[in-house]
């Protein structure tokens, strides 16, 4: 493996063996074990491996795992009464509504449902406004992911451009407001940006979160800059299936000076921290102070 790739699969287990001893420790002092309920809706291939994944690693850890399953044809009112059972169940520490909903389900209105302090992947605006003041909040859990892996080679960005490609609500927004803690300079790019090219040129760190395969290339980029890969695109290549990201990664890996893979970068990561969230969620419902989350990593 070449020394400039990050590494996501191996820092996502290391952070997934933390969770398991912090949540163990939980459990012996207070008896209790974190819940994570998962409510999956409809039929989504996508969706369904997600789910499946985030499952499997919630047991993996020694947390409880509740699972929801409905119909695509489940109305929004269903769904709400389901949310508001879940926020008053003291068996679930953590909540998470898998996105996309069916269209005839306002999806604002489900994610504003959950109680802010079980809202794990850090969607609700309680945990937005506070992320964006700088308090002590649920982090959505890929840009959370992306931060840590940012982290690990550096833990102050001053002085340092970052550019992010895409402004979701769940990665691009989330992810500014990391870089800033971070005293990154931040630019947000988006499909109406002007000159995509050469903003991308200026940048220290490049973030791409935009859904469109191999979209950045080599000519982008300004040699040693650090590449996040968010995207997650299917492809059919030589008549196979493959994943690919937002980068092109055979073109910019001898640029740039580290770069993660798809997959086995950012994506790993986001499940890791959808679990250090669960965790973090657990200390305040289990009367417990909440350690800070860089004791839990060190
Ligand atoms: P969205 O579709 O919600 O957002 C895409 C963003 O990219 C939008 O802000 C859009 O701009 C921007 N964009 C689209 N086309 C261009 C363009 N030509 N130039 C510049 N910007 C453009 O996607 P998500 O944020 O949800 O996801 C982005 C990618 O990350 C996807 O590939 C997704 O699969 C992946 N993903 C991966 C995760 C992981 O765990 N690794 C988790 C979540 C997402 P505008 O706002 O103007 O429309």
């Amino acid at each position: 493996m070449s020394n400039k790739i990050i590494d996501g699969k191996l820092i996502s287990s290391e952070i997934r063996e933390k969770v398991k001893k912090f949540g163990s420790q939980l459990k012996n002092k207070t008896g209790k074990v974190p819940g994570l309920a998962v409510v999956l809706v409809g039929e989504n291939p996508a969706s369904r491996v997600y789910v499946k994944n985030k499952i499997e690693k919630t047991i993996e850890v020694g947390f409880n795992s509740i699972e929801h399953k409905l119909s695509e044809k489940v109305s929004e009112n269903e769904l709400i009464d389901l949310v508001d059972k879940l926020n008053n169940d003291e068996n679930v520490q953590g909540i998470l509504v898998q996105l996309p909903l069916p269209e005839h389900v306002n999806s604002d209105k489900i994610l504003d449902r959950i109680k802010p302090e079980k809202d794990v992947d850090g969607f609700h605006a309680n945990n937005v406004g506070k992320l964006w003041s700088g308090l002590n909040s649920l982090v959505p859990c890929t840009p959370l992911g992306c931060s840590i892996l940012i982290k690990k080679i550096s833990k102050d960005l001053s002085g340092k451009h970052a550019v992010i490609i895409g402004r979701s609500n769940i990665v691009g927004k989330p992810m500014a407001a990391l870089l800033l803690e971070m005293n990154a300079t931040v630019t947000i790019c988006h499909s109406r940006t002007k000159d995509l090219e050469s903003v991308c040129k200026n940048a220290d760190i490049i973030v791409a979160a935009v859904g469109i395969p191999e979209m950045v290339k080599s000519n982008w980029i300004k040699e040693g800059s650090i590449i996040i890969d968010v995207g997650i695109n299917r492809i059919e290549r030589d008549a196979k299936k493959i994943l690919v990201g937002d980068v092109d990664y055979d073109d910019c890996l001898t640029k740039c000076s580290l770069i993660t893979p798809v997959p086995g970068g950012v994506g790993p990561m986001t499940i890791a921290c959808l679990l250090l969230n669960t965790l973090l969620a657990s200390y305040p419902q289990f009367n417990q102070p909440t350690p800070d989350l860089s004791s839990i990593l060190e």
